[in-house]
């Protein structure tokens, strides 16, 4: 981007929005919902982010879906954001893959015939508010303790050297790397609720304690909650949606 390019044109109040004695203090984000099962539905296909891949000389699809809840008092409320499922079936557990469990778990009794019918079912389920039940959980992450674990396993000085370290590595000795520093990353895991502040405010970052430990190492961590959809656990919904 060349900023001396930029527009010096004068701002309309379209482009401006409120601002002066029209603006007001943003409202309280709310706090994420609490950890369980609910009935949720897609809310959104970031085609942007979906493709098809090879792999082993086929074809397959991944998906960056939004989740939301589907009914209750907490319905239409975020369940995660960004979730990346694709079409490959797992070699272990139910042998289905991530889009197979949501499809089933959604009702559908046929498998789509082709990638591009099942790319059709997923934008009819967003349409049709198809609803499933889905397993919401937390996690605390801190990037900081991640990225130290993944420069100790590489020997490396920044964050770009690691990476690029790790994808010379062998297929057992990456996978072992980035294990590490995930491992090493994951702060909290099934964090049942937010944390909240005295206000009741709720708290999307706070301290990492690892890192405050080795604040020698220059870094200072927070770690942040965000929520995952435990995939492997959809379940089948009760409603029947006809597809
Ligand atoms: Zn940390």
């Amino acid at each position: 981007m060349d900023f001396s390019n930029l527009p010096d044109e004068q701002l309309t109040e379209e482009q401006l929005g409120a601002w002066g004695d029209d603006w007001q203090e943003p409202v309280d984000i709310p706090p994420p919902i609490p950890a369980g099962r609910y009935l949720l539905k897609i809310s959104k296909i970031h085609e942007d982010r979906s493709n098809a891949f090879e792999y082993q000389g086929k074809s397959h699809l991944s998906v960056v879906l939004d989740f939301a809840v589907a009914e209750g008092p907490l319905a239409n409320r975020s369940a995660e954001t960004y979730a990346q499922l694709n079409s490959m079936p797992s070699f272990f557990g139910n042998r289905a893959s991530d889009i197979g469990n949501l499809l089933n778990a959604a009702g559908l009794t046929q498998p789509p015939a082709s990638l591009r019918a099942m790319h059709d079912t997923l934008v009819r389920m967003v349409a049709s508010g198809t609803s499933f039940e889905g397993r919401v959980e937390w996690e605390g992450h801190c990037s900081a303790c991640y990225e130290r674990a993944l420069l100790a396993a590489t020997d490396a000085l920044d964050i770009e050297a690691a990476k690029a370290a790790a994808s010379m590595l062998g297929k057992e000795e990456k996978k072992r790397a980035y294990n590490e520093a995930r491992k090493a990353g994951k702060k909290v895991s099934k964090m049942t609720q937010f944390p909240t502040a005295p206000n009741g405010n709720y708290i999307p970052f706070f301290a990492c304690p690892q890192c405050e430990k080795e604040a020698a190492f220059g870094s200072e961590g927070i770690v942040q909650a965000k929520s995952v959809v435990i995939r492997r656990s959809f379940h089948r919904s009760t409603l029947k949606e006809s597809f």
